[in-house]
């Protein structure tokens, strides 16, 4: 099969690892930078075209696109939808999950558990959104971060009322969310493919910190997870339409809470902490998957 990685550096860890499942298993991969691709999108016979030539048809497209490339990257990958590649993920999904409120009430609508979360537009409004989840600590969350940039713990309501003032006198969108304090600065990352969670690893913060991204220094460590984490991951990748998914979740209490679901997950971590060929079984999925014109709008919203 043709199969195009959008990634922006053919030298990141996930792009070597796909082009290298791609050439094992026999197809042809090409890596093209979105940013680069530029399409006509008017005419009866829709094109896509790379550094000026037109770019043959693909079986399938992996997308990896960056958070600050989204509005571009999807427009890119619908292009490549609408000449009837199979997408890895849809573009109407990843839209989806890149908008962390959007996904919340996507998630909170069809059960799935979330922790308490909080979102308000007023400095009038403030001290009701501070005791609607629960009070102090609580997480103060900016929309727009990623890779725990943003992610702000709040240990008092003083310390609250006086973040959230200033996040929302700098007119930024942010999130107030309950503090799992249970979870004691670990999480956990499901890579969720085709509806089954192939592997999990649990992510734990440096001392003194509790995001336990692995880029604010967090480790990571193969994990079993329970029966209940399981379905819970499977279920907010379904909810999203996502076919491959990281699904990032908080043990907490009541059981677990989805705080996250990322479409474009990051292989390095995964593989090196369970020893998985992850980008074998994506490859594995799209060999069994992919037909022309097979892009179907899943979920809603
Ligand atoms: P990002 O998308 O920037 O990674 P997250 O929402 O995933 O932001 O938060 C970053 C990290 O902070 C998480 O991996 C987790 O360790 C910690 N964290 C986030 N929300 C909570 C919460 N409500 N309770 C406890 N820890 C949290």
């Amino acid at each position: 099969m043709k199969i195009a990685i959008l990634s922006r550096n053919k030298n990141l860890y996930s792009t070597r690892r796909l082009i290298e499942a791609c050439e094992k298993r026999g197809h042809e991969p090409m890596v093209l930078d979105a940013l680069r691709t530029y399409m006509d999108i008017a005419s009866n016979k829709p094109e896509a075209h790379f550094k000026g030539k037109v770019l043959p048809s693909f079986d399938a497209i992996i997308p990896r696109i960056g958070a600050s490339v989204t509005f571009y990257g999807t427009a890119v990958l619908r292009q490549f939808e609408v000449m009837g590649s199979f997408p890895l993920n849809e573009s109407v999904a990843i839209s989806r999950s890149r908008d962390k409120l959007r996904s919340l009430q996507l998630l909170a609508r069809k059960g799935v558990g979330l922790p308490n979360t909080g979102f308000a537009n007023s400095p009038d409004d403030v001290q009701d959104l501070i005791k609607m989840v629960g009070g102090a600590p609580l997480v103060v969350k900016l929309l727009e971060g990623t890779q725990g940039i943003g992610v702000v713990l709040a240990e008092t309501k003083k310390a609250a009322e006086s973040v959230i003032e200033a996040f929302m006198g700098l007119k930024a969108n942010i999130l107030v969310q309950e503090y799992i304090k249970e979870s004691s600065g670990a999480d956990i990352r499901c890579l969720v493919i085709d509806g089954k969670v192939v592997a999990a690893m649990k992510r734990q913060a440096q001392v003194g910190e509790f995001r336990s991204n692995l880029h604010r220094g967090g480790s990571a460590t193969l994990i079993k997870i329970t029966p209940a984490e399981r379905a819970t991951a499977v279920k907010a990748a379904n909810v999203m339409g996502l076919n491959v998914a990281g699904v990032d979740l908080l043990r907490s209490a009541r059981g677990p809470l989805v705080m996250e679901v990322n479409s474009s997950p990051g292989l390095k971590g995964i593989e090196e902490a369970t020893g998985k060929d992850i980008a074998d079984m994506i490859i594995e999925f799209i060999e069994k998957t992919a037909k022309p014109h097979k892009t179907k709008t899943k979920g809603k919203g």
